[in-house]
């Protein structure tokens, strides 16, 4: 891998003092590099091991499959990279400037995407300043191993943030820093250097704040920490092949890729920092288009505009899938059931079902619309 060195080889000793002025080196160049913060733990995982094991038995990653193959590997870092000793946990901030994200919900002809999806795709960035910030180890110490990580692995990326130093974990199950919220990226590099490790943050600021319990739409913060991701509007748009349960449609309002609301009520996040980098910018208007113009594109148009965005993941499918349940919820209108009616014969039987979902919902409303009319 172009980002990753090996780590099987014992790392060349360095002295206390060296590893020490190491340490404060990374975190000066990390911030160099564009990240708001950079802090170091071991791998030590168990309570959180605990935590992710009762989490699984209650089958609440759904369709994940992903978070229950690879066993222990998740929790614990030296067996996903044998001799790893240590993580440099990061995190960068993405809000982009000018985004209206409570107005947008409350404009239901609109769309609504999640913050951190308006923009290029955030993995390749982040992973590229990882590997860059490796390079700079390399170049002090000599030949490390190293391996960088963005969500894209079995990475307890949280947890590591927590321990070292970067937040604590909030009712709502993100970190939260109480300078910056929680609309950050987190990355990670294992490395199999000695690094002194930072203390973790374990001061939990929410105290008797339940805002973002009372928020969820469909009710997924079942407990403090906990989500059951199968009622999470952001799985059920992103990680959920099938169809959309009925019982959330109604719920998800004009939601068609991914949730905030629990980070938007958070009193946290009003210490959210604009990002500085051009890449996490709104692209093709995402952050104000109207649900009708977002459901005409047609299947090269999404992909064309959708390349290099974390939205072209979910495929065109589930993207006409995810805009027909937000034009159910959008008031009446003629032009919403004509965008409906185009897609009735769509080759594909879940967009389908879906559109027919939201055609009988924008009947219901239509017929409210004309008993009030005559009354
Ligand atoms: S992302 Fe949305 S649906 Fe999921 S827990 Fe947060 S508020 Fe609830
Ligand atoms: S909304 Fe309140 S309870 Fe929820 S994470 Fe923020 S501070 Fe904690």
């Amino acid at each position: 891998m172009p980002d990753s060195t090996a780590l099987e080889r014992p790392n060349v000793a360095m002295t206390g003092p060296q590893l020490a002025r190491l340490a404060d080196l990374i975190k000066t160049w990390g911030r160099e590099l564009g990240f708001q913060q950079v802090g170091i733990t071991d791998t030590e995982l168990s309570a959180h091991e605990a935590h992710l094991d009762a989490w699984l038995e209650k089958g609440y990653q759904g369709e994940m499959g992903f978070m229950t193959k690879h066993g222990t590997k998740r929790t614990r870092p030296a067996e996903l990279e044998p001799g790893t000793q240590r993580i440099v946990s990061v995190r960068m901030d993405y809000l982009p400037a000018e985004v209206e994200s409570t107005k947008v919900l409350g404009q239901p002809s609109r769309a609504y995407v999640s913050r951190y999806a308006l923009g290029r795709d955030y993995h390749k960035l982040i992973r590229k300043r990882l590997a860059q910030l490796a390079k700079k180890i390399e170049q002090e110490v000599g030949e490390f191993g190293y391996r960088a990580f963005v969500d894209s692995a079995p990475v307890m990326e949280r947890a590591l943030a927590q321990k070292a130093g970067l937040g604590w974990f909030g009712k709502n199950a993100m970190l939260l820093n109480p300078k910056a919220g929680s609309l950050f990226f987190l990355g990670e590099l294992y490395t199999d250097l000695p690094l002194p490790i930072d203390e973790p943050f374990v001061q939990e600021h929410c105290g008797s704040c339940s805002a973002c319990q009372t928020a969820c739409p469909t009710g997924a913060i079942v407990d403090d920490k906990v989500v059951d991701s199968r009622k999470c509007i952001s799985y059920l748009t992103i990680e959920l092949h099938d169809a959309i349960p009925v019982e959330y449609r109604r719920a998800m309002g004009n939601r068609i890729y991914g949730c905030d609301d629990c980070q938007l009520v958070c009193p946290f996040t009003r210490f959210t920092r604009i990002t500085q980098e051009d890449d996490f910018a709104p692209r093709h208007d995402l952050d104000r288009a109207s649900l009708i113009s977002l459901f005409a594109w047609g299947e090269a148009e999404f992909l064309d505009k959708t390349a290099g965005s974390p939205i072209r993941r979910i495929g065109y499918e589930r993207w006409l899938r995810n805009i027909a349940i937000g034009l159910g919820n959008a008031p009446w209108s003629e032009t919403v059931e004509a965008a409906l009616w185009a897609r009735r014969g769509f080759p594909s039987a879940l967009v389908r079902e879906h559109v027919a979902w939201a055609l009988e919902e924008q009947r219901l409303k239509r017929a409210d619309r004309i008993a009030t009319d005559a009354s």
